[in-house]
């Protein structure tokens, strides 16, 4: 397949911002695209290997300007200039490169094979030499490239393709494409996407039309998957009302979600974002060999850190930092051990349990590990149809630095990714959110050339959405975590999409914990509400962005803020 062929299929997505059009031209291009080109779907989400594979192309907006530079035969100065003018490096390889066919004539083909293949190069090279490869290989790109198959080479190779394709898109899109019955696959192709996390592996599947075909998919041991997502109760009162009685309460551990794959003797440990970060937890990966019967199996479990000499347990933010530490690892092992509390088994010896009832799966696992407390064990549990109990459970929890109670239905199945209701949480103040930075400021005196002021997102579909500004919290030395402003800055320089004076754009990456005091209605920002007096807790990058909080959930805490003064 020609690439050319691609690129206009992103001219014509870029054409409109209605999201019905997006589904009807992307489901036309799906019909016929044929089986071999898959890896297309990965394209189209910005990527080159699904969702699990941690190999993505990371060229940086710099990289990106060096090789428009040397395909155009622009100098890097006139680039950075037009850079700066049109705010948009994909806009920038475009221009450059429209003007110099005009002068050359270039006549070239390129295929999206080719494409696939150089972009899959980049993350390979490695060591003496590496800078200077990738810009070979870009430019190699770029000079055979036409105007708009340059425009959309830099986009992606930069991460920022923007079509407004997101996996609901691609979803919706294969349903209509390939079934008269759109809702009813809608559902069968999101679980196929939950299991196996591979868009080009269901599209494939999904193109025989069969939707039993869909279901027959199995989990792989080894191949991450979506955790399962709780919603809010108001109170204990409303979680026996949706749940039943009696159901089965567990304490909320206050730590990160770790999904546990065991294939013989090889250990996977994967975070909500299907980030494997097996390496950084050696001890975890011994618990689970001695203290776990089985050959095979997946679990899902809460890792909380505690102090090695009180054994109290410690909030998440203070454990943080392991889950990103690539080296001494053993030194922060023994300074910020973690417990493994397992709540849940998805998979045993060859047989998926996603579908068997919560207490047979929860039954088992307890069978099947022994007991280690500060090491590893099954969640706490109590099963009540008591409001009283449950109060004193919750109190209990609290008591023990948790972080509250989790209600879950004792017939549920599993579903991966899904956000159900029937797993329940409660806290004490819902007045925290995940919230993405997608700005900031320059700061000013003693601060200039740090960003001092993040502005906040919460996502709405597939946008984001200004929320608020925060800098409290945050400090000019490095705190524990490793935090201050000249981290972050650090971190977020490279995702910087726009800047205009003092003030910065970023590509939505980096998810951060925020306390506040009150959401208020506020005309300033895009969502419509602003918040009181919010502070910088931890950067959670556990968590991926379809995590960060919606505007419906912003909404309902809106709402809810005077109802839940009994937690208060
Ligand atoms: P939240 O992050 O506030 O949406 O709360 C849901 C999270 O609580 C899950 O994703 C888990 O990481 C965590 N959690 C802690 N203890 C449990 C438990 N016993 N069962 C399920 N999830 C738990």
């Amino acid at each position: 397949m020609i690439y050319l062929k691609l690129a206009e299929l992103y001219e014509d997505l870029n054409s409109t911002t209605k999201r019905l059009e997006k589904i009807e031209i992307l489901s036309k291009f799906l019909k016929h695209l044929p089986e071999k080109n898959q890896d297309v779907l990965y394209l189209l989400m910005g990527d080159i290997y699904p969702e699990y594979d941690e190999r993505r192309i990371g060229i940086s907006n710099q990289l990106a300007v060096q090789a428009i530079s040397k395909s155009t035969g622009t100098e890097k100065s006139k680039v950075i200039k037009e850079w700066k003018k049109l705010g948009d490096i994909g806009k920038v390889a475009e221009t450059l490169t429209k003007k110099k066919t005009q002068s050359t004539l270039a006549s070239h083909i390129l295929t999206t094979e080719r494409i696939i293949e150089d972009f899959r190069k980049l993350p390979t090279l490695q060591g003496k030499g590496t800078i200077s490869k990738k810009l070979g290989l870009i430019t190699g790109m770029l000079t055979s490239a036409s105007p708009i198959e340059a425009l959309y080479i830099i986009r992606t190779l930069i991460g920022d393709l923007r079509i407004g394709v997101q996996e609901s898109t691609i979803r919706k899109s294969l349903a209509k494409a390939f079934f008269p019955n759109k809702e009813k696959a809608e559902e069968k192709i999101q679980r196929a996407i939950d299991k196996t996390n591979d868009i080009a592996a269901v599209f494939v599947i999904t193109k025989q039309k069969k939707l039993k075909n869909l279901e027959n998919l199995k989990l792989e041991v080894g191949k991450p998957i979506k955790a399962m997502l709780a919603q809010k109760a108001l109170s204990i009162k409303d979680g026996f009302k949706k749940l039943g009685k009696p159901c089965v309460l567990e304490y909320k551990y206050d730590g990160f979600r770790l999904l546990i794959h065991k294939n013989k003797n090889e250990i996977k440990l994967y975070t909500r974002s299907l980030e494997n970060v097996t390496k950084q937890f050696p001890e975890v990966k011994d618990y689970i060999l001695k203290y776990i019967k089985g050959n095979s199996f997946i679990m899902d479990s809460e890792a909380v850190g505690f102090d090695a000499k009180t054994k109290e347990y410690k909030p998440f933010q203070d454990i943080s930092q392991r889950i990103r530490r690539k080296y001494a690892i053993e030194e922060l092992q023994k300074k910020l051990p973690v417990e493994i509390n397992i709540f849940d088994i998805l998979f045993y010896n060859g047989k998926s349990l996603l579908n068997e009832p919560f207490k047979k799966r929860s039954k088992l696992l307890r069978k099947i590990i022994t007991k280690k407390p500060y090491k590893l064990i099954p969640s706490k549990q109590l099963i009540t149809e008591s409001e009283t109990k449950a109060q004193e459970f919750y109190e209990k929890a609290l008591k023990d630095n948790q972080e509250g109670m989790m209600m879950k239905n004792m017939e549920a199945e599993y579903k991966p990714g899904r956000r159900v209701g029937h797993m329940l949480k409660i806290k004490p103040e819902e007045r925290d959110l995940d919230l993405v930075i997608t700005g900031a400021e320059y700061g000013k005196g003693k601060r200039s050339g740090w960003f001092s002021s993040f502005i906040l997102s919460c996502k709405k579909e597939d946008k984001f959405l200004e929320i608020g500004k925060v800098g409290t919290g945050i400090k000019e030395k490095e705190d524990a975590d490793g935090i201050s402003f000249n981290t972050l800055t650090e971190k977020l320089k490279p995702l910087v999409i726009k800047e205009k004076g003092k003030s910065v754009k970023f590509k939505p990456k980096i998810i951060v914990s925020v306390t506040y005091q009150e959401i208020q209605k506020s005309p300033n920002y895009e969502s419509g509400f602003a918040l009181r007096f919010p502070r910088f807790i931890a950067l959670r990058p556990d968590k991926p962005l379809s995590e960060v909080n919606s505007l419906k959930e912003i909404e309902k805490d809106f709402i809810g803020q005077k109802r839940n003064w009994q937690y208060g």
